[in-house]
């Protein structure tokens, strides 16, 4: 039976990016080696790491001046390295869930952390709105796409201090205007790669501002000055990341992705808002391209074990809602066709048939 892949992350990606990753492992590029044990030094690598950047640039139109880093730790270490590099005194968070909560937690050990709004009032499901930025913040942060709720700002905010943004599941679903951010980053395990990589874009003179020591490791100026390899860094991620690369590329780069996403995104919350079972958590104007998350209405409630198994027996894969929001969500990344989304809503459809 065919499998759709609707995991949250890591999640689904193109099968020539897994093909081409999974024969590299065996052979990298005609050198009788795998990609597993050859040297983040060898001649044939570092062109990898220059061409994944180049593309970088290149799909997301990013201006001069900003590096593309590849670095460990997953977005989770970012939540630290940011206010080590950029929290003088003051920085500003916007909360719209987990993990903008987790990220202002770390904040809150370098400095005073001013919440500038938060939707934990309505469990998340919405994005704020005119909110007040504090001008003597040293940086706002906000998280674009909301894994867990199914919440997304889909627009490039203006800020009067350096914004940075959490964009590790929204990251190349669209255009974004990167001059509008001091840095941007995220883990690579949902539109970009395999997991095991954490990508930084940072407008390098945003960096050196703060008196404090910092780490090296943990210091963004080490990574911009070693071109991502002061350290070994996640080989075979970052050539499944070129790969993906390539591939958004040759689909048409974001516009393309975006085009997708939005046609995905009415097909499904089409079903959602029709069906007679379901319904959407995520308020509509916040509503997530990328996941797309939705409960049985309460009278239907006593279904819910019904639907997972039924969705199941017909492919549907990770289609179970985070715990915070209980229900069903369905992660619609880059690689998901509009086949795998009319499969879902046909299987929505049948359910309800037999209710
Ligand atoms: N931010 C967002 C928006 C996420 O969805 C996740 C993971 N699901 C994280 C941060 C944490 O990422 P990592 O596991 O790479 O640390």
């Amino acid at each position: 039976m065919k499998k759709y892949n609707f995991n949250a992350g890591p999640s689904i990606l193109p099968r020539e990016v897994i093909e081409q990753t999974a024969a590299a492992c065996l052979d990298f590029e005609n050198s009788g080696l795998s990609l597993m044990t050859i040297s983040h030094r060898a001649k044939n690598f570092q062109p990898v790491v220059d061409e994944a950047e180049v593309l970088f640039k290149e799909l997301l139109d990013i201006p001069e001046g900003y590096k593309v880093l590849f670095l460990g730790g997953g977005a989770s270490l970012e939540f630290c390295m940011i206010p080590y590099n950029y929290l003088e005194k003051k920085a500003a968070y916007l909360n719209t869930g987990v993990w903008a909560t987790k990220a202002m937690k770390e904040a809150k050990l370098f400095g005073e952390v001013v919440e500038v709004a938060s939707s934990a009032d309505k469990n998340f499901t919405y994005i704020p709105k005119n909110f007040e930025i504090p001008t003597d913040a040293d940086y706002l942060h906000i998280t674009s796409n909301n894994t867990i709720y199914g919440t997304e700002l889909r627009k490039d905010i203006d800020s009067p201090v350096p914004l940075i943004a959490d964009m590790s599941s929204d990251i190349f679903s669209r255009p974004i205007d990167v001059s509008k951010y001091a840095l941007i980053y995220g883990g690579a395990q949902k539109n970009l790669a395999m997991a095991g990589v954490t990508f930084v874009i940072v407008k390098e003179d945003t960096l050196g501002k703060v008196s404090r020591q910092i780490p090296t490791m943990l210091d963004y100026r080490t990574h911009v000055k070693k071109g991502s390899m002061f350290n070994t860094p996640p080989v075979v991620p970052i050539y499944s990341a070129l790969l993906n690369l390539r591939y958004i590329k040759a689909q048409g780069g974001v516009k393309a992705m975006e085009k997708l996403a939005e046609e995905r995104a009415k097909i499904v919350y089409g079903e959602i808002d029709r069906n007679k079972l379901f319904v959407g958590t995520a308020e509509e104007d916040s509503r997530s391209l990328m996941n797309i998350t939705f409960v049985l209405k309460p009278e239907y409630q006593d279904l819910q074990d019904e639907f997972m198994a039924f969705a199941t027996s017909k492919g549907m894969v990770g289609v179970k809602g985070h715990r915070d929001v209980g229900g069903f969500r369905a992660s619609c990344y880059n690689a998901m066709s509009i086949e795998g989304c009319e499969a879902l809503v046909a299987c929505m459809k049948e359910f309800e048939s037999n209710h």
